[in-house]
């Protein structure tokens, strides 16, 4: 039998296109609290980091007790917006597609690290029809944010798979240096939310349909 081995997702900005809604909410929070909304381009940048990690750049100035009120009102206004309109937040052209070669696999196991809460990511696999394909889901709710690796670290321990055998794809710095603090492999996506030549990963990629070779390349097709 061949040794196993893990692909691990990030969520936003490399499977799901979700920057209007996250706009969208990020809007929303800021206005329940009589704040302006930073440039759309300094929100993006903070996606994939967790919510309160991500007030904490956006707002540095404001003190605790708003952060937590802005981190309730986004996720409140996300959970709103994601029921309000199924169009929202598609996945990435090839996505499924890739998703689907990789788990015909037997050797290759898949997992999700990703900002999210726990709520946020159910809702995005229950609308993409992805529930129950990876094997491993590391959400915000019981982690550090992003680039501490402990979501890796996890994802590698629940599946058994060796760090050797493991490799992040992301779209942001964030995701680079998680993946390096745990000692994994990196995948670059040039579609997301950070600048693609800030990334730094073993591959970069820029179509799906360039992933489980790149996979194969990096972690050994057998
Ligand atoms: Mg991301």
């Amino acid at each position: 039998m061949r040794d196993l081995r893990l692909v691990i997702f990030d969520v936003d900005g490399t499977l799901v296109d979700s920057q209007a809604e996250i706009v969208a909410a990020m809007r929303l929070a800021f206005a329940a609290e009589d704040l302006v909304m930073p440039p759309r381009t300094q929100v993006l940048s903070i996606v994939g980091l967790s919510l309160a990690e991500a007030f904490a750049r956006l707002v540095p100035a404001t003190d605790a007790a708003q952060r937590h009120r802005l981190v309730e009102a986004y996720k409140n206004a996300f959970v709103s917006l994601r029921n309000d309109n199924k169009e929202m937040g598609p996945l990435f052209p090839g996505a499924l597609a890739a998703l689907e070669i990789l788990q015909g696999q037997d050797h290759t196991l898949l997992a999700v690290a990703t900002g999210k809460s726990r709520r946020g990511l159910d809702k995005v696999l229950d609308r993409h029809g992805l529930t129950g394909v990876f094997h491993s889901e590391q959400v915000a709710d019981h982690h550090p944010s992003k680039p501490h690796p402990a979501m890796v670290l996890t994802a590698i321990a629940e599946t058994g798979v060796s760090a050797e055998r493991a490799v992040m794809l992301g779209d942001t710095t964030y995701d680079m240096d998680m993946a390096r603090a745990a000692g994994i492999k990196t995948i670059g996506v040039s579609w997301g939310y950070h600048p693609a030549e800030t990334l730094k990963p073993d591959i970069m990629i820029d179509e799906f349909a360039a992933l489980p070779g790149a996979v194969d390349a990096l972690i050994g097709a057998e």
